[in-house]
């Protein structure tokens, strides 16, 4: 019996998942970790590991379909994956303390998540991320992260995707490399540049530090890097969050994500993929909180131009 579901948002076409059993997760401040070696899920820890989230949004235990129609109150069960990646046996570790060949074995988890959701035909799009502190939510300090198999786009990558498949089809070429050469062409909001992948806080930033790292090659899928391109986001995102905790002398809260192509659906080769890192910290003291023109009217309002978020990205990356 499932006790998440998907619910319809009539006037926006927004869909909205629902999952009271999270509630039930346990406080991070609890003295028992699930993610520590020796504990049930992870018996003995040797390299990063998938398991399934105890309290997961989404679940494939039924058939994925509607179970309630009409205009206004539509919904569906919560069909989908939810799995964590315990990325080390270090419970005090993080993410940025891990070495190169650490966070390539994580990403290859990442990487091989991807590969078996999508064998799903129900699967429309894969989010793997990580949520590190309080400040975006996250309940264990065990060092994890997680995938997400959804059986929709999300809305933000859906009107990415809607962009891009627009572009492609107008002038045959793919937006995030055209984008790219213009960047490269302004250089400001670049913080960091190898032979395969590009770092910018983009002109367009919601958040102040909000950093994309796109591979140079057009691909869509963490499956398609090759070793060289998954190199070097394991040496860069690291690397971008000490820059951002340098600014604020603290170890800021962050979420870290893979925005991949979605499945199962046309016209999806036009998708170009991308690291994102999104911190809620807005200078020292205090956080970027949603108002009334962001939660009402959806506009942000960022009081940092990119360009000037980039250049102490850039000064402080090590
Ligand atoms: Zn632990
Ligand atoms: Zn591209």
């Amino acid at each position: 019996m499932a006790e998440s579901e998907i619910r319809r948002n009539p006037f926006t076409n927004e869909l909205i998942i629902y999952s009271p059993a999270r509630q039930k997760r346990p406080d991070r401040k609890e003295e028992y970790c699930p993610l520590c070696s020796g504990s049930k899920e992870v018996p003995v820890f040797k390299k990063p590991l998938r398991i399934t989230n105890k309290y997961p949004s989404l679940d494939n235990r039924e058939d994925f379909k509607k179970v309630k129609t009409g205009t206004f109150f539509e919904k569906s069960n919560p069909y989908g994956f939810c799995e964590l990646v315990v990325y080390t046996k270090k419970h005090d570790a993080m993410f940025i303390d891990l070495n190169e060949e650490e966070i390539l074995a994580i990403f290859i988890e990442w990487r091989d998540a991807t590969m078996d959701f999508a064998k799903d035909s129900n699967i429309k799009y894969i989010l793997p991320f990580e949520n590190y502190g309080e400040d975006v939510g996250a309940t264990l300090i065990h060092p994890h992260g997680q995938i997400y198999g959804f059986p929709f786009i999300p809305p933000i990558v859906e009107k990415e995707f809607n962009a891009a498949v627009q572009y492609q089809k107008e002038r045959k070429q793919c937006m995030v490399c055209d984008y790219i050469v213009a960047e490269k062409e302004e250089k400001e909001r670049i913080i960091y540049e190898d032979d395969h992948i590009i770092g910018i806080v983009p002109y367009f930033a919601k958040y102040a530090y909000d950093v994309y790292i796109y591979p140079k090659r057009h691909y869509g899928l963490l499956h398609h890097s090759t070793q060289r391109e998954m190199e070097s986001f394991s040496t860069l995102l690291p690397k971008v969050i000490q820059s951002v905790n340098s600014i604020f002398n603290k170890k800021a809260s962050y979420s870290l994500s893979l925005n991949q192509s979605p499945l199962n659906t046309p016209g999806s080769a036009a998708f170009h993929m991308y690291f994102k890192i999104h911190t809620p910290q807005r200078n020292k003291e205090s956080l970027k909180l949603l108002g009334a023109v962001e939660t009402s009217g959806g506009t942000f309002i960022n009081g940092t131009l990119p360009e000037q978020a980039a250049k102490s990205l850039r000064n402080n990356l090590e």
